[in-house]
């Protein structure tokens, strides 16, 4: 049999990519194939969930924010619990930063894109925030700088992403996907166009194309593949000559419990959310982000760590307790003393799937292949849009619409002609 469609990875990308297709071309035949015993346990279970529609370049904030706006609409008008909460990201900036951002914070302004700023004072009052860390030497020493303003991000949050998965895994079943777990694609079945049954095809005179797949469960055929297998991408891609521009680092999540007074009066800070609790806080540098985990009663703090990490693919990558240990933790009790002897109860590590191009998603088709890859470590907020310009260029669209009626240009997040802004809003 050949299907329509095999989407290789069940991670959001795959089964967003599963669910738009299939909302495009309900007659078409769909198999999502995944290795892991169920949805979503790739890099997607790893992620700190978080989401923001606070960017400077367009492409990101279409993306971003039609996702966020469709799964609100998923948890508010269809019923589907997602986890959201809108708890907000405050950002701690210095008076250098501040300067640096402010044109694109007045643009986002005219947009009516709505943020809010605080002062040291109210920082500090309110979160027990160590603003002037300069007055102390070892953090001199470590360059740590001071903190001027908070700018509070108010349509930011976070969500549970394993609800998130759920929800688009019973929507393909339901439209009649076929998903297959246990079964891991071990390369891509090259094949001519016109097979000839010579030895040694496809020859060089011959127009190739990738055919399906081969797997741990025998081969399957399809008119068209859909890697959406994130970090991995270039290990089943790289063996056949494409470039895909994906390349995988290492991200660790370290999760400290809101053990006494002072930690649990931090993650429970009023007057920043509807929630009543501490939003998620980014530190000015390095730029450590700190999440609350209310139903944990904990925090995750996470920090993307570049030069000199390295890129590599790996299939379990271990959380390092140095890391936390001599980095995360001696820049979070300059900064807010609470933390002082906290020591974290679980962590774990995953990798985040780098567009190196531009570190935005990427979405293009070579030889009937097509990769859906490149989250860069905001997938999950992007993850409906991506789905949606991935089924739209399966269903040789120009333009996808994303959620809410924007239309986007497919090739835009291609290769060839690839047109994204940069990003200055950087956290
Ligand atoms: C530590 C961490 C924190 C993050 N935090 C955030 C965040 O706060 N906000 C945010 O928006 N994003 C975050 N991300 C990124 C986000 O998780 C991803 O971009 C998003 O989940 C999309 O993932 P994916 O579907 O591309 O990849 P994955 O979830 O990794 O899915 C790929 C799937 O393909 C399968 N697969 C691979 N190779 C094969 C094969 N040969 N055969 C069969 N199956 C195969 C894998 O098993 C996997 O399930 C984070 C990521 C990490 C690692």
């Amino acid at each position: 049999m050949e299907y329509d469609a095999i989407v290789v990875g069940a991670g959001l990308f795959g089964l967003a990519t599963a669910y738009h297709i299939k909302e495009l071309r309900p007659e078409d035949e769909v198999l999502v194939l995944e290795r892991l015993s169920g949805p979503g346990q790739g890099n997607t279970a790893k992620s700190a969930a978080l989401f923001r529609a606070f960017f400077s370049s367009k492409t990101n904030l279409a993306l971003a924010d039609s996702s966020i706006e469709f799964y609100r609409h998923v948890q508010e008008e269809l019923g589907h619990d997602l986890g959201m909460s809108f708890v907000g990201y405050l950002w701690l900036l210095t008076s250098e930063r501040y300067e640096e951002i402010k044109p694109a914070l007045n643009r986002l302004a005219k947009r009516g894109v709505e943020y809010q700023l605080y002062d040291r004072e109210h920082l500090s009052r309110t979160l027990g925030l160590n603003v002037e860390v300069s007055r102390d030497e070892e953090a001199r020493m470590m360059g740590l700088p001071d903190i001027e303003h908070g700018l509070l991000i108010v349509k930011a949050g976070c969500l549970d992403v394993d609800k998130l998965v759920r929800f688009y895994e019973k929507e393909v079943r339901e439209r009649g996907v076929e998903i297959k777990y246990g079964v891991e694609v071990e390369e891509l079945l090259v094949e001519p166009e016109k097979p000839l049954g010579l030895p040694g095809e496809p020859l060089i005179w011959q127009e190739a194309h990738v055919a399906g797949v081969k797997t741990t469960a025998g081969i399957f055929r399809a008119k068209k593949t859909i890697l959406a297998t994130g970090a991995w991408t270039p290990t089943l891609l790289d063996p056949i000559g494409i470039e895909c521009h994906i390349k995988a680092k290492k991200r660790q999540i370290f999760s400290i419990k809101a053990e006494g007074g002072e930690l649990k009066k931090l993650l429970r800070a009023e007057g920043y959310n509807p929630e009543n609790c501490m939003p998620v806080i980014i530190l000015p540098k390095p730029s450590i982000y700190i999440r609350p985990v209310l139903e944990e009663e904990a925090f995750w703090m996470g920090y993307a760590d570049e030069f000199p990490r390295e890129f590599k693919v790996e299939d379990e990558p271990a959380p390092e307790p140095q890391f936390y240990e001599y980095g995360i933790y001696q820049v979070i009790v300059k900064y807010l003393p609470q933390f002082k002897g906290a020591r974290p109860y679980a962590s774990w590590a995953g990798q985040y799937a780098y567009c190196t191009l531009d570190y935005q998603p990427l979405v293009f088709e070579e030889h009937d292949v097509m990769v859906v890859s490149g989250g860069s470590g905001s997938g999950v907020m992007k993850a409906d849009a991506v789905g949606r310009i991935a089924a739209a260029l399966y269903a040789g669209e120009e333009y996808a619409e994303l959620y809410g009626g924007e239309k986007f240009k497919v090739s835009d997040l291609g290769v060839e002609e690839r047109r994204v802004e940069p990003e200055t809003l950087v956290l």
